[in-house]
């Protein structure tokens, strides 16, 4: 079979289990049982996969047609141009996300004084380990309470960063020391209904990162509390969330007395990131 037929067939199948993303994961799924990039795949197009090859490949497509996402199968999810290490047990990294790396490095393009940057919730460490690698005068904490976080978090550190971020593991801030110039967080903030009816439907990844309590608030709100205490005067917050949730969070962060509070869009145009300033 060749290269271009093996990539249809995976395709195919895929589609048929309403997985809208089909062509994109059957290629980065062939691609990873060949072992070469997706850019060598689609020149490979008439060569032949190997029977070994095809049957990896079938296991692997039977695996993502039940749900597993194509990061947890090839242990690997691209984000801001790097190349993170991805585990079950932590979130997979999200186009959405990046969103808050490109503001937190403009920021500190704009203002040179905004040198010590926390990551809270850190997961795989996508965000942290995003912002320290395109900006290495920045000091770069990271803080997770899962262990399974923790230890995909110090590969990324490690192999992408040079094992620059300090790494706590706390439940929020609970033991977090100091003070920050820019705290950042994609903390969990489905609502519970909503993440019951991921994990009914057979969702892979843990609870525990996507769940926010009744309205997905919890955790946020304890955010918005806390972070004046762990940011600098003038420091920044800046928090991922659903586009429903950003006037009940500007509404908080407003009581807690952030200033200049601007909401900013992801590329399909929501409302995805809060950003205020303490004073
Ligand atoms: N945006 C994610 C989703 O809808 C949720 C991630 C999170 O809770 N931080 O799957």
């Amino acid at each position: 079979m060749t290269v271009r037929d093996t990539l249809k067939e995976g395709s195919d199948f895929l589609k048929e289990s309403q997985i809208d993303t089909a062509y994109l994961d059957s290629s980065l799924l062939l691609s990873l049982c060949m072992g070469i990039s997706k850019e060598k795949l689609f020149a490979s197009f008439p060569e032949e996969v190997t029977p070994g090859q095809y049957s990896r490949f079938r296991d692997l497509i039977k695996e993502r047609s039940d749900g597993h996402p194509v990061a947890y199968l090839t242990n690997s999810k691209e984000f801001f141009g790097l190349l993170f290490h991805v585990e079950e047990g932590v979130l997979c990294p999200r186009p959405d996300t990046e969103l808050l790396v490109e503001k937190v490095l403009s920021l500190a393009e704009n203002d040179s004084t905004l040198t010590d940057v926390l990551d809270l919730c850190t997961g795989t460490g996508c965000i942290a380990v995003s912002i320290r690698v395109h900006n290495e005068k920045l000091t770069v904490t990271a803080s997770d309470v899962s262990p399974d976080a923790t230890r995909v978090f110090s590969r990324n550190n490690c192999s992408l960063a040079g094992g620059s971020i300090t790494f706590k593991r706390s439940s929020l801030f609970d033991d977090i020391e100091g003070t920050f110039d820019i705290i950042v967080s994609n903390p969990p903030y489905l609502t519970t209904d909503e993440t019951d009816q991921r994990m009914d439907e057979g969702w892979k990844e843990p609870e525990l990162a996507l769940d926010g309590g009744d309205d997905g608030l919890d955790l946020i709100r304890i955010i918005i509390d806390e972070a004046p205490e762990h940011l600098n005067d003038r420091g920044y917050l800046l928090i991922e969330a659903h586009p429903d949730q950003m006037e009940s969070m500007r509404v908080c962060m407003e009581k807690n007395g952030f200033e200049n509070i601007i909401i900013l869009k992801d590329l399909p145009g929501l409302d995805r990131v809060i950003c205020g300033t303490k004073g």
